[in-house]
């Protein structure tokens, strides 16, 4: 599948209710190149408005932390398990994860990053397992197929509990060295 035929697709996706209830699909953005892709759970208000992942004052942390390693956000891929808002920004529902997510999957395959970042517990729980415990797992690299996953603190979590910002400082620095070893070891095309 092209880019142009997922985004396609998306826009005219009704395999959830959110669609009917939604402002913007919010598709995801960044390089389609990209070496290091970030997933989140779901737009909130902010991206709902503008048709933009992480924009609102959760995206802007994470844009901090990613100044703060020496990453450009133009340099990595940003999307979520769901492109449209749950209402009141609810959890996802786990129907909601399982019609949406091939769109992330077939996102995976045209970009092929060497490594998958999840933003909070659900995209982990997703992503990595089950039973993923945020507190006790973050910052831990797991190898899945082709890539390299890991999780970090959603940065909403982060605006609520300033005392979890030292372990979210610790882990982005731990990924950007992996992600400079890995592109050093094998250069994009
Ligand atoms: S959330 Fe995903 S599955 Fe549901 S309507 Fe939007 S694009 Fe389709």
């Amino acid at each position: 599948m092209e880019w142009s035929e997922l985004e396609a697709k998306c826009a005219a996706c009704h395999g959830c209710a959110l669609w009917q209830t939604r402002t913007n699909l919010v598709f995801g953005t960044g390089s389609r190149t990209a070496s290091l892709m970030f997933v989140g759970e779901a737009p909130g208000e902010q991206e709902d408005l503008s048709g933009i992942p992480f924009v609102g004052a959760a995206g802007q942390l994470l844009d901090k932390y990613l100044e703060a390693v020496g990453i450009a956000r133009e340099e990595v891929y940003i999307a979520n398990i769901l492109k449209c808002r749950p209402p009141r920004n609810r959890d996802p529902l786990p129907e909601e994860q399982d019609a949406c997510i091939g769109h992330l999957r077939e996102q995976v395959k045209l970009i092929r990053p060497k490594m998958i970042v999840c933003l909070g517990r659900i995209s982990a729980m997703r992503l990595i397992h089950p039973d993923y415990r945020i507190t006790k797992e973050h910052g831990q690299m797991v190898k899945k197929g082709a890539f390299l996953l890991t999780a970090v603190y959603h940065p909403s979590a982060l605006l609520r509990d300033a005392s979890k910002k030292e372990d979210m400082y610790r882990d982005m620095k731990a990924i950007r060295d992996t992600l400079r070893t890995l592109e050093a070891a094998e250069p994009q095309a």
